[in-house]
């Protein structure tokens, strides 16, 4: 029975809140010209965001704080800097992160992730991440190896496709192992070796998501995409031994926040339109259980998305949440549906630690199958046969003694260079046989019978040979070493980074330094404010202050009220599910009682087992026989 090994107590966690920024796009041409006004006011220095209704209702503006807000006018580049940068550098270290891009459709989510490859400024975080991470390497010890491999999926109606495989119409498994946790079966995986890999990557996961799709805006807005950059990393640890440590970075592009319209779907439209709100709500749900601190039950289980990114959500990852808002005044519901959501997911906090030596790196198994097939080549190959001889084991009279025959019969190994010296010796002695004039003919084919066979396994050693030699490069290409500049097209891409980040920097000083004034200034207003020099003075303060509390309230009460009626709202759409699923399930019914025998019922319910881990009822395989004989029985019956 295996031992267990002590758990290592030793490995530092980060514990971090999940971070969350607002990113607010300007108003678009159609937006302008139609008129609309703006409802949001960003400000970036004290990283809030106002939203304020145009009607003439006296509702009080909204305000909601988060780590850093963008506002019309960002620029990808310092995006990229100050929200992704960090987490990027983390997944280099080997931590798990999550980038999430959450809003409405038409407000950024693809810019901000993904934005537009041709125009270096205007790329979007996918794009920067991989010039960033292949900058990094291109900086590291020559010592270090690096593997890098992305995959790219979508979790369209509750169904996962790979973005990057062979066949689209296959959907594939979520499974898991106590080992490596929640995995998705068959998912393809392609290793990167340099930043313009990339591009085609991404190229060919946009034309496979369009693949079936009859309306690709709303396919997109219904879908999830995720886009996975796994990388590891060996180094020679203090203790003398190589450690790999994994990161794994999910980059995730949502499907639109906003409510489903309700279209009185019935059948499989009312079907796909619960199940593409399914993923979505139990985000929700995920978050507000891990928020209230009530919860004993976090509903990870409950849809694809929130098995995959569970460790995301409150687990082992550094996570940042973008939440992308419409600047217009029609759009003022979602956006404040946006900004409440993402103001709960703030208060998520996450363990994150360096994965080290993890059971699902491929590296250390890449880099022993390298050393093993250069053990291989070095020793030769293999080649079994008399006439591989050597002139030492003749005897000196040049006879060749029974013994040694035998041996020589037996396998040999043989280097590249003595190949080559085979070859021309059997050349040589063909020659030699075809002149020589004084043999028989039986014995001559039988010569040359010989040495066709010698010839065979001679090829044979020599495709061997390359295979090995096909092998190891192929092996080689995918494993980086660390120094070896991959840039290539995507080096000015690390430059602009690289500068912009600094640029960042000294703007951030700055503007800390006017936060810093501003805070005294208001400071010192206040001082003087309280300085009241007689009753007066501080009645009227008095009454000023009383004023504010009582606009705060005002806006307290009325956000109580927003709340209750979206709860309201949200409440009666789950009835109306509810009730046309429970429709659904009456003409079910309907069709087996009237389709399916009594006892075959019985007796499916007796051989089926509900399955927690991927949430389905599951037949056992004697069920599954039965079944399949019932089938045949009733459309016996039917053709009869
Ligand atoms: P989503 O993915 O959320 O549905 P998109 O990213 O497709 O939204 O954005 C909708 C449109 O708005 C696109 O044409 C996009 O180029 C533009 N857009 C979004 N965000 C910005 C921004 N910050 N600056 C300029 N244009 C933007
Ligand atoms: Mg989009």
């Amino acid at each position: 029975m295996p031992i267990n090994k002590p758990e290592k107590l030793d490995k530092p966690e980060s514990c971090d809140n999940v971070k969350v920024v607002v990113r607010c796009r300007p108003l678009n041409d159609r937006e302008k010209a139609t008129g609309y006004k703006m409802s949001v006011n960003v400000d970036e220095m004290r990283g809030t965001i106002t939203v304020h209704k145009t009607d003439s209702s006296n509702e009080p503006p909204k305000t909601f704080t988060f780590d850093t807000v963008f506002g019309p006018e960002s620029k990808q580049l310092d995006v990229y800097n100050l929200t992704a940068r960090p987490i990027i550098d983390s997944v280099l270290e080997g931590y798990n992160g999550t980038i999430f891009a959450y809003g409405q459709t038409g407000t950024g989510k693809t810019f901000t992730m993904e934005g537009v490859r041709a125009v270096p400024e205007l790329r979007g975080i996918i794009p920067n991440s991989f010039a960033h991470i292949f900058g990094h390497i291109a900086k590291a010890e020559g010592d270090t190896r690096f593997l890098v491999r992305v995959s790219y999926l979508e979790i369209y109606n509750e169904e996962v496709r790979d973005l990057l495989g062979k066949d689209q119409t296959q959907r594939l498994e979520v499974k898991e192992r106590p080992d490596v946790g929640v995995y998705i079966k068959d998912l393809s995986a392609y290793v990167v070796n340099n930043a313009d890999d990339m591009d085609r990557i991404m190229t060919l996961g946009h034309k496979n998501r369009s693949v079936g799709a009859t309306n690709m805006n709303e396919h997109s807005s219904r879908s999830h995409a995720i886009f996975t950059i796994t990388i590891e990393c060996s180094e020679k640890g203090v203790d003398g031994n190589m450690h790999v440590r994994m990161g794994k970075l999910h980059l995730v592009d949502l499907a639109g926040s906003e409510r489903q319209t309700k279209t009185g779907a019935t059948g499989q439209r009312l079907k796909e339109a619960t199940k593409i709100n399914l993923s979505l709500s139990t985000l929700g749900n995920v978050i507000s259980a891990l928020v209230d601190g009530k919860s004993t039950h976090v509903p990870y289980r409950n849809s694809k998305l929130t098995r995959l990114l569970q460790d995301s959500l409150g687990g082992n990852s550094k996570t940042m949440m973008c939440a992308n808002i419409g600047p217009a005044d029609y759009n003022y519901d979602e956006t404040i549906s946006t900004l409440r959501y993402a103001n709960r997911a703030k208060n998520i906090k996450n363990k994150a630690r360096i994965n080290e030596d993890p059971k699902d790196a491929m590296l250390r198994q890449f880099q022993k199958e390298i050393e093993e097939l250069k053990r291989k080549l070095e020793e030769g190959e293999e080649i079994s046969g008399s006439e591989t001889s050597d002139s030492e084991e003749e005897d000196e009279d040049g006879e060749i003694g029974e013994e040694k025959r035998k041996k020589r019969r037996g396998k040999k190994k043989v280097s590249p260079d003595k190949m080559v010296e085979m070859q021309a010796k059997i050349e040589e002695e063909r020659k030699a046989l075809e002149t020589k004039l004084d043999m028989e003919e039986e014995e001559r084919n039988k010569a040359r019978a010989e040495l066709e066979k010698r010839e065979k396994d001679l090829l044979k050693a020599q495709q061997e040979h390359q295979s090995l030699l096909e092998k190891l490069s192929a092996l080689e290409k995918k494993v980086i070493v660390g120094g070896v500049d991959l840039l290539a097209k995507a080096e000015e891409q690390e430059k602009l980074l690289e500068e912009s980040n600094m640029e960042l920097e000294e703007r951030r000083k700055r503007a800390e330094q006017l936060r810093k004034e501003l805070e005294e200034k208001e400071q010192e207003r206040l001082d003087i404010e309280e300085k009241y020099t007689n009753l007066q003075e501080e009645a009227q303060g008095k009454t000023k202050k009383l004023k504010k509390v009582w606009t705060m309230l005002m806006a307290a009460k009325s956000e109580m009220a927003d709340l209750q009626q979206e709860h309201q709202r949200e409440i009666e759409g789950l009835l109306e599910n509810i009730r046309q699923l429970s429709r659904e399930l009456r003409l079910q019914i309907l069709i087996i009682d009237n389709f399916i025998p009594q006892d075959y019922q019985e007796m499916i319910e007796n051989y089926v087992h509900w399955n927690e881990d991927i949430g389905e009822w599951q037949l056992v395989r004697m069920a599954a026989w039965l079944v399949y004989k019932l089938i045949n029985v009733l459309h016996i019956q039917e053709t009869i």
